[in-house]
């Protein structure tokens, strides 16, 4: 059997930036708290809190004695003030795609303009933008929320890192009829979902089964199964390696493997070892 790996998987540029740095600051000795869950994997998790890494839920859990770490989603000004003052040192590891939405939409409401952001206004990385600009920003989940906001200033429209584009393209276009002037439409989707779902796409087809790696409750792994069952129906999501049963694998002779971008490489690494350890095995029991 062979077991081929999408060309895109895994931790996200933001992601892996954000595990670096926590790494980091453990190896120079530091007691580390993430200001939320630093990563949504929870075997990832539990390797962090081995070495020592908790969660806490608010700043003011944070003590003198801790280096803070903002995670990949980032945080409102405020959040990140009252951190600092609480915590002996803050680790700031906003992903970078996400401090540009930010600034953006800070620069916008300082100019007195309006900003519309496409997301999801609960999300966190939403909360933290409108904290850049809370008295002129509106976040709407799609074109529809478009029509209950007043008339918009000189606009600037922005998205949610992780949104879909044809919802941004929308919502953009929506923007327009609702502004006193044309509105400056800046696409800030990023690119590792789309990347992971087209390469996970590319591979479906080519296989007998496929293994997503990631959370149950990782949307973007539940999005990245999705996309493999439209072209290979033996598509499974698994969390860990422990969760392959040999039965599906009977008379498959390729088997495709990506990851969802919160799931680490060494769990990625175990899934690859038991699915050539399998492979293995049903060719000695053929020969
Ligand atoms: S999905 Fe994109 S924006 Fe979000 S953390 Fe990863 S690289 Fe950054």
């Amino acid at each position: 059997m062979e077991v081929l790996l999408a060309e895109e998987y895994g931790f996200c540029f933001g992601v892996e930036r954000a595990v670096d740095m926590v790494e980091e600051a453990l190896a120079e000795g530091s007691t580390v708290r993430s200001l939320g869950a630093l990563i949504h994997n929870s075997q990832e998790m539990q390797r962090l809190e081995a070495e020592g890494v908790r969660t806490i839920n608010a700043p003011g859990e944070a003590s003198t004695d801790v280096t803070a770490v903002i995670r990949a989603h980032g945080v409102t000004p405020e959040v990140q003030r009252e951190l600092e003052t609480r915590a002996a040192r803050v680790i700031d590891a906003t992903c970078p795609f996400v401090t540009k939405v930010q600034k953006l939409a800070e620069r916008a409401a300082a100019q007195g303009r309006d900003v519309v952001v496409a997301g999801n206004p609960d999300h966190p990385e939403m909360i933290g933008v409108i904290g850049y600009a809370p008295s002129n920003t509106y976040v709407v989940r799609d074109a529809g929320e478009v029509a209950n906001l007043p008339t918009l200033h000189a606009p600037i429209v922005l998205s949610q890192t992780t949104l879909k584009l044809q919802t941004f393209l929308d919502v953009a276009e929506a923007v327009r009829a609702k502004a006193d002037a044309e509105p400056q439409v800046i696409n800030t989707i990023c690119s590792a979902t789309r990347d992971r779902q087209d390469a996970a796409r590319a591979l479906a087809g080519e296989v007998d089964a496929f293994y997503v790696i990631g959370g149950r409750h990782s949307s973007n792994s539940v999005k990245l199964l999705a996309v493999c069952k439209e072209q290979c129906e033996k598509s499974f999501l698994i969390e860990t390696a422990a969760e392959i049963n040999p039965e599906d694998l009977e008379a498959v002779e390729r088997v495709g493997v990506t990851a969802g971008a919160s799931t680490p490489n060494w769990l990625i690494e175990q899934v690859l070892a038991r699915l050539r350890e399998i492979g293995q095995r049903e060719t000695a029991a053929v020969s």
